[in-house]
């Protein structure tokens, strides 16, 4: 366990959550799970950089992250699963890196580019400006080697391994530089074939969808515009449900592919075998999940003690920082 490398990776409790979060980085944490020393965060004070107008939904929204992740088989007895707000010592090694990060460097980043835009922002909050510097602060208090995320998170993750790089030659090298892991899909596009599927976008399916849920919203999904009969040729290319067989249907992808090129096979049927698929990915989710919500005190009890522990190692991580910084005074 010890000298096992350690993973950090986590989700803004800012809704449930979808598939694109699933292929994106859950899948990896899941089978990576055993190999490596697993935290995994609930950034809540990171999803208040945008909600900060409604605290209020913080705490149900993390008992919905933290049942998801049950639900999608993170097993709480070999992953550290905590509360990212319940941890100073992540606030306090944000406010050292930001005093040798300059704001034109964040105000470059691409990903805070496009989501200030997609949020509207005219200008950003000294909170959202700086939140790429909390998140290096939540990698590399853990000293994480390996970080499994979706393709939005590489500028974060090449601004950490910047700011690992910095402290390390400013101080003494206490804190690892860390990789990326990209999901087999880094970027799943949303039900609406636009933008990637976002729990703000309405464009999800939702790992806690029902069977009929899933169903409509497949049904509803966008196709080759140019099919108007099922016998017309279609091209795969240019459709949604194409893409979601592509990753979630692999083993009848090839055949589909072909069907639906010579118009033998129909978007309505089609869409049912996608259904199908999904439902057979979520289903063993329901059963896991069916345990939890039937007894919401065991995912508290997990939290409690999944953030108990990464305190503990936050807490070893700050003495060896401050000690590097020579912050020691009184020892
Ligand atoms: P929000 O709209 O609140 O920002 P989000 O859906 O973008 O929510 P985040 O909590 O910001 O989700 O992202 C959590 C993780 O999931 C990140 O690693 C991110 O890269 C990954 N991720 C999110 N959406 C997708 C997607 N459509 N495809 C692949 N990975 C994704
Ligand atoms: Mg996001």
């Amino acid at each position: 366990m010890e000298n096992k490398k350690r993973i950090l990776t986590g989700d803004r409790p800012t809704g449930k959550l979808h598939l694109g979060h699933y292929v994106g980085s859950l899948a990896n944490r899941v089978k990576l799970q055993e190999e490596y020393d697993s935290y995994i965060i609930i950034a809540d004070v990171q999803a208040l950089t945008t909600n900060f107008e409604n605290p209020e939904n913080l705490s149900q929204d993390t008992f919905q992250i933290a049942e998801d992740y049950l639900a999608a088989g993170l097993d709480p007895e070999i992953s550290t699963i905590f509360v990212q707000s319940m941890i100073p010592e992540i606030h306090e090694l944000t406010m050292y890196f930001s005093m040798f990060t300059t704001v034109n460097v964040l105000r470059h980043n691409p990903t805070v580019k496009s989501e200030a835009q997609q949020h509207g922002f005219s200008d950003m909050t000294y909170g959202f400006l700086g939140y790429p510097v909390s998140q290096a602060a939540d990698i590399s208090i853990f000293k994480a080697h390996l970080v499994p995320v979706g393709e939005d998170q590489i500028p974060h993750l090449e601004f950490t391994r910047k700011i690992v790089r910095r402290f390390n030659d400013l101080y003494r090298p206490v804190l690892v530089e860390p990789d990326i892991l990209l999901g087999e899909v880094p970027r799943l596009v949303g039900l609406d074939g636009k933008a990637k599927m976002s729990k703000s976008l309405n464009n999800s399916i939702y790992l806690s969808d029902d069977s009929s849920e899933i169903r409509k919203k497949v049904m509803e999904a966008v196709t080759d515009p140019a099919r108007i009969h099922k016998t017309d040729p279609g091209h795969p290319e240019v459709c949604t449900v194409y893409e979601y067989h592509k990753v979630f249907n692999q083993i009848e992808v090839e055949q589909i592919e072909g069907e639906c090129r010579r118009g033998e096979i129909g978007c309505v049927v089609c869409k049912k075998r996608l259904a199908g698929c999904l439902d057979a990915l979520l289903e063993p989710m329901r059963e896991r999940r069916s345990k939890y919500s039937q007894n919401p005190g065991l995912v508290k009890d997990i939290l409690m003690e999944g953030t108990k522990k990464a305190h503990r190692v936050a807490k070893e991580t700050m003495d060896e920082v401050r000690d590097a910084m020579g912050i020691n005074y009184f020892k």
